[in-house]
């Protein structure tokens, strides 16, 4: 069995500099959904003083997680706010005081077993760092009476062209990843690792080999630079040989798929207390003047990140949060950073040509790693044909993208499948 896949150009011009720190921003509009679940609900008012660290957003919601404030200052405002992708939540507006200060809440936590680690990464306000944002601690909460995982994977395909946000992870902070992985293994009694990470990241291939040597439960599985390897089913059945059937998650197959900067990010906080407020992120583009991975507090408008990599803002025509294949278009240059965002890409002029009539080339079959048919969901979308729809399964689309890319009529293959899923519902 062979999980499809295409080849893109790798355009990773950042991946051998340095992350820099962005100096502090003025203000910072922290919204209080930034994954999926449910949103928090705000835990201040206009005028209170908070601090590094303070919780500013909780629910008791199950798929949550807290968000806490990355400066210190006043809460200026405490707003409505549209999300990229439609949803309404609230956000929070703080004006920095230039202190830094830090909250007496910031504290390593005391972690003995499986439930005060699930305990304090929930706390830690962490979700999937890679882009989906599923909150960390509900992944790894499963009931250890009705499942038995015994391999941890660790995404670190980063498999869309431009980001290196995770490759510099692992080579900024590779003792960070392999501590998060051991207490990981340790706290849910699982037996082993792997680390897929795409060919394309020789440095952080070395780094984690040499770093992994000593610990014999540790695997660094080698793949290949092919999109969409970093997808959790194509990762799962590259790095295990496990096939993530339909309606099954990588839990029933015995695994657990994690991002390499998530693995870090939980062992800095068990070490500090530092929840998850700020991150590393990829700033490139052809209209990018410095392109450079920056570590900037969450809330950050991206306009501010655009400008400290030298960007000429009004050359931008499309600027995106995530990568060209998968990321979502901002069509405010505002719009703040938020915890699942690993790169901001402004690009100038496009060249797309306009699309003609499907020649049957079979090419998006070909493309699409988990072979759906995405010529035939196209027409069945064109003349919402519902039934048709479900039979093709829709529903089982994730929207890489390679479809798209490939298609030599520039059909809006994954375009449509989004919206044909939400016709479904
Ligand atoms: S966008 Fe959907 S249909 Fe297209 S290749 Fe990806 S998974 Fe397949
Ligand atoms: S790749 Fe494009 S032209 Fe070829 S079959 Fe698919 S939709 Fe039609």
């Amino acid at each position: 069995m062979k999980l499809s896949g295409i080849f893109l150009p790798h355009n990773k011009g950042t991946q051998d500099s340095a992350c820099v720190k962005l100096p502090l921003p003025k203000t910072v509009r922290i919204p209080m959904l930034m994954g999926i679940g449910a949103p928090c609900v705000p835990l201040v008012i206009k005028g209170d003083k908070v601090k590094v660290g303070d919780f500013i957003g909780d629910t008791d919601k199950l798929m949550a997680a807290p968000i806490h404030s990355p400066v210190s200052g006043t809460v200026t405002a405490v707003e409505d706010h549209l999300l990229l992708n439609g949803r309404l939540c609230k956000l929070v507006v703080i004006e920095t005081d230039g202190e830094q200060s830090i909250s007496p809440d910031v504290m390593p936590p005391n972690v003995r077993d499986k439930r005060s680690f699930c305990d304090a990464v929930r706390i830690s306000g962490c979700v999937g760092l890679g882009g989906a944002g599923l909150p960390t601690h509900i992944k790894l909460n499963y009931d250890q009476n009705t499942r038995k995982i015994n391999c941890l994977v660790i995404n670190a395909a980063e498999c869309e062209p431009y980001i290196t946000s995770d490759c510099r992870t692992m080579i900024e902070q590779p003792d960070s990843v392999v501590d998060g992985i051991q207490q990981t293994l340790k706290y849910l009694d699982i037996e082993r690792a792997v680390i897929g990470i795409e060919d394309n990241k020789p440095e952080a291939i070395r780094i984690m080999t040499e770093k992994t040597a000593s610990d014999g439960r540790i695997e660094i599985k080698v793949l290949k630079s092919k999109y969409p390897q970093g997808a959790e089913k194509v990762m799962a059945y590259n790095t295990t040989g496990r096939l993530i059937g339909d309606r099954q998650l990588p839990l029933d197959k015995g695994l657990i798929v994690m991002n390499v900067s998530t693995a870090a990010f939980i062992s800095d906080y068990i070490r500090t207390g530092m929840p998850l407020v700020s991150r590393r992120v990829t700033v490139d583009g052809d209209v990018v003047g410095n392109p450079m991975n920056i570590e900037a507090p969450i809330g950050t408008p991206i306009s501010e990140l655009l400008k400290f990599a030298d960007t000429d803002i009004e050359k931008a025509k499309k600027i995106l949060m995530g990568g060209p294949m998968m990321g979502l278009c901002v069509y405010d240059p505002d719009t703040p950073l938020i915890k699942t965002n690993n790169a901001i890409l402004a690009f100038g002029e496009s060249r797309k040509k306009p699309q003609t009539a499907c020649i049957s080339c079979g090419r998006c079959v070909s493309a699409c790693p988990i072979k759906l048919m995405p010529c035939r969901l196209e027409k069945a979308f064109d003349a919402h044909d519902i039934d048709t729809l479900r039979r093709l399964r829709a529903d089982l689309c994730m929207n890489c993208g390679a479809c798209s890319y490939v298609c030599p009529a520039r059909r809006s293959l994954a375009e449509k499948n989004q919206l044909a899923k939400m016709l479904i519902k």
